[in-house]
């Protein structure tokens, strides 16, 4: 049979559906690559976010063509993900030597694709429409060290797919298409697996997981269909930790505030995107909630949880944004102290309303504002690391760090990073370990304590 490689560009929900395909594939007797040098069939998951994403995975591309197509004429080459949904055909008559683009609702059928072009059925595939229930295809997992060193102890669950939100700088629900949720009953039964696997921490995953269920599961005893969710998986007898991503701000209602508080195993941390501290820019945004929202829902969380590791989103540079505007992002995350935060300068993606909304920001001061509100979270992360240091923290060991295999990585309840030097009886655990040092968004600890 032969092996493939994948390639995996982007979000969280693009490492689990390459997972996802690379499993179906091994399923089938499909070997996996250690590189795109030695593999018979080269998949790239690809991501419409910002523009340099697909650029650099057309480039990608081109020079792995460039290589393969003169020594190894008969590897298979593909694209899959949001790249692949948006621009479809025009991917191969851009760059003929690929032969498969996979849409976004099509992950599932891809070991058939392969299958129709080794058999020389077909010879080229498109294939990018819409699939009722492919929400649900999404299920198989690698576990028992396919990839890795051990047995993984984190595992990620899709529970929904698509989002209705149209943020006007938003790809997302052009390539991902309408929210389509899971059934409770398949997502519990994919994480009780996972479980039996040796997983002890899984994240629910979605392009806007708080809407999950909206249309089809009603609220119960005022709980969302998300948070009662959350109460069925925390049911899940040897599952220590449950985390999610990514929420909207607008999903975070008493209930799942609450839920922080009730149940345990949820971990005390949230990404909740902001995107921007200024209400005029939400608005133009789609965002649906304004500044002093976004705020109170930081307070809350607080209330609940003091020590919960907060980060969130920011664009800077959306259309419009005068100083005013941006002042008020950067007073936003002075109010809020994030323990870090993802910073985007906007960039303008086809076919949403806000590439054509007047009033651009230059690139020179998008750069400048990124710059300016990078340094501020960089000093309100540094604080809040260091501020870790001396005190004890519950760590589930993942393996080896990425940087220096030589020590292990483990991340806090709050999501925080910690290394130490370890050995193999602390892959896996869920250990308490003593901060002694805190660098750059990372902790060191000590395993002695
Ligand atoms: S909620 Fe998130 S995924 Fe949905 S449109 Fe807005 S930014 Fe995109």
């Amino acid at each position: 049979m032969p092996s493939v490689f994948i390639k995996t560009y982007g979000c969280q929900m693009n490492e689990r559906d390459s997972e996802a395909v690379a499993a179906q594939l091994v399923a089938k007797g499909y070997s996996l690559a250690p590189s795109e040098a030695v593999a018979d069939v080269v998949l790239l998951n690809t991501c419409s976010v910002r523009d340099m994403a697909e650029q650099k995975a057309i480039g990608k591309m081109q020079n792995i063509a460039a290589d393969v197509r003169r020594h190894r004429p008969d590897v298979v080459l593909g694209f899959m993900g949001c790249m692949a949904q948006s621009r479809g055909q025009r991917l191969i008559d851009q760059l003929p030597d690929v032969d498969l683009v996979v849409g976004t609702q099509k992950f599932h059928r891809t070991a058939d694709y392969l299958d129709e072009i080794f058999s020389g059925r077909r010879e080229k595939i498109v294939e990018t429409g819409a699939e009722q229930g492919s929400e649900g295809a999404i299920k198989e997992h690698i576990l028992n060290g396919a990839r890795q060193h051990a047995a993984p102890v984190t595992g990620f669950v899709s529970i929904m797919q698509g989002c209705n939100q149209y943020c006007t700088f938003c790809i997302v629900p052009y390539t991902r298409g309408e929210e389509r949720s899971r059934t409770m009953a398949d997502i519990v039964a994919e994480c009780r697996e996972l479980v039996r696997g040796g997983v002890k921490e899984i994240t629910l995953l979605g392009q806007i997981v708080t809407s999950y269920g909206k249309r089809d599961i009603p609220a119960r005893d005022g709980k969302s269909a998300f948070v009662q969710l959350l109460e069925a998986v925390h049911e899940i007898e040897g599952l220590e930790r449950i985390r999610f991503t990514s929420p909207h701000p607008k999903g975070y209602g008493a209930d799942l505030v609450e839920a922080y508080a009730l149940l345990p195993k949820l971990c005390p941390s949230a990404h909740v995107p902001a995107q921007t501290g200024s209400d005029r820019i939400l608005k133009a945004m789609h965002r649906g909630y304004t500044r002093a929202r976004y705020l109170e829902i930081v307070r809350q969380l607080r209330r609940v949880q003091p020590a919960i590791g907060l980060t969130t989103d920011i664009i800077v540079g959306f259309p419009g944004e005068t100083e005013e505007d941006f002042a008020e992002t950067l007073s936003l995350v002075d109010e809020a102290q994030f323990d870090n935060a993802y910073l985007f300068k906007y960039s303008p993606r086809r076919d949403t309303p806000a590439a054509t909304m007047p009033d651009q920001v230059p690139d020179a001061l998008k750069e400048q504002r990124h710059a300016r509100v990078l340094e501020e979270v960089n000093a309100i992360g540094l604080r809040r690391y260091a501020e870790q240091v001396g005190r004890k923290a519950e760590i589930l060991v993942e393996g080896p760090s990425k940087k220096n295999p030589a020590r292990l990585m483990g991340r806090t309840r709050c999501n925080k990073i910690v290394l130490f030097d370890g050995g193999p009886r602390h892959l896996g655990q869920l250990m308490v370990v003593n901060i002694t040092r805190a660098g750059s968004f990372t902790l060191y600890g000590d395993p002695a304590g």
